[in-house]
């Protein structure tokens, strides 16, 4: 089989204990891997881990074992090939909305002129609706627009891989989608692999191939990865009109009441992955609480 785009292989971190006392595990044998392309989220209840996963990704912490792989090289440090979306986007105060993109671009390609690096940024600028907005410095622009230009930033250096930290979690719900759509509309275009931590199911569903859940910490690992095979393009609007859509939300809510406790704690098996399967498809087992649930297999 090919190998996956991320490859993570059975990662654990423990932190140490503060002041000497127990040492606390995080998580542990969490194994994915993601495929070059593909959008994963990732949900999970607050401090199970999630952000510590993607600082390993990022090559902002190290695990305590387990490797990253990705496209083949382990990941050891930061680089420019995986570009971190967090929820407080750090720009450069001092810099405008283009200069804060144009300085990213200019440390991903140094050889380019100035005109080069300008027109460069002003696309993603463009991408993102700032077009007229370019010249206001980080403080002049509303939390959307601000979150608007970390979203350019990062695009702007064509990584091959986008690491995103509830990037949208400090937006009201009105901007938050308007900037699904165009995230959903530049990753169409762009085609880069996305790994997104969110608290928001409905945005779960609406970005991602797949969800990976996460049980609580400690001692968390990634339960299930459940498939979203709701056709592309999707937009807000349809989306719930979906027969998948409430049959994928119960099972994300299910899992985050109820089986994300129950779950937790035991070191983590493999991962599960869960295919909702239509509500004809299998009449057969009515008992079941979740009768439309169908687990294809382990992983
Ligand atoms: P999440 O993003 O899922 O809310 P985090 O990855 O931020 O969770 O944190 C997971 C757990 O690790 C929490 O219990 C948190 O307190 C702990 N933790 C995070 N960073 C550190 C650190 N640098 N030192 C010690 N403990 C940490
Ligand atoms: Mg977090």
């Amino acid at each position: 089989m090919n190998k996956a785009f991320l490859e993570i292989e059975n990662l654990k971190k423990v932190f140490p204990g503060p002041r000497g006392g127990e040492p606390l595990t995080v998580f542990e044998n969490v194994t994915v891997g993601i495929q070059r392309g593909e959008f994963v989220c990732v949900i999970g209840h607050s401090g199970c881990g999630k952000s510590t996963i993607l600082n390993v990704i990022a090559g902002l912490d190290d695990a305590t074992e387990g490797y990253v792989f990705m496209d083949g090289k382990e990941v050891k440090g930061t680089s420019l090939d995986r570009g971190v979306i967090f929820q407080n986007h750090s720009l450069l105060p001092w810099k405008s909305a283009l200069s804060n993109v144009m300085f990213a671009v200019k440390s991903r390609w140094p050889g380019w002129s100035r005109e080069q690096v300008r027109a460069h940024a002003m696309k993603y600028i463009e991408m993102v609706g700032l077009k007229g907005t370019e010249d206001r410095k980080p403080s002049q622009l509303s939390g959307g627009m601000r979150q608007r230009v970390g979203i350019a930033r990062a695009f702007a250096i064509e990584p091959k891989m986008l690491l995103m930290d509830e990037p949208f979690g400090a937006l009201d719900a009105l901007t938050r989608g308007t900037i699904q759509d165009e995230l959903l509309n530049i990753w169409s275009q762009a085609g880069q692999t996305v790994f997104m931590i969110t608290h928001d199911v409905d945005e779960a569903i609406l970005l991602s191939d797949r969800i990976l859940l996460m049980t609580n910490g400690p001692n968390a690992s990634v339960a299930e990865a459940v498939e979203v095979d709701i056709p592309r393009p999707r937009n807000r609007e349809t989306l719930f009109k979906h027969e998948r859509f409430y049959q994928i939300r119960n099972h994300l809510v299910d899992f985050l009441v109820r089986r994300s406790k129950e779950l937790s704690g035991n070191g983590g098996g493999a991962t599960r992955t869960v295919r909702l399967a239509a509500v004809n498809e299998d009449q057969d087992d009515s008992s079941d609480e979740h009768p439309r649930r169908a687990a294809a297999g382990g992983h």
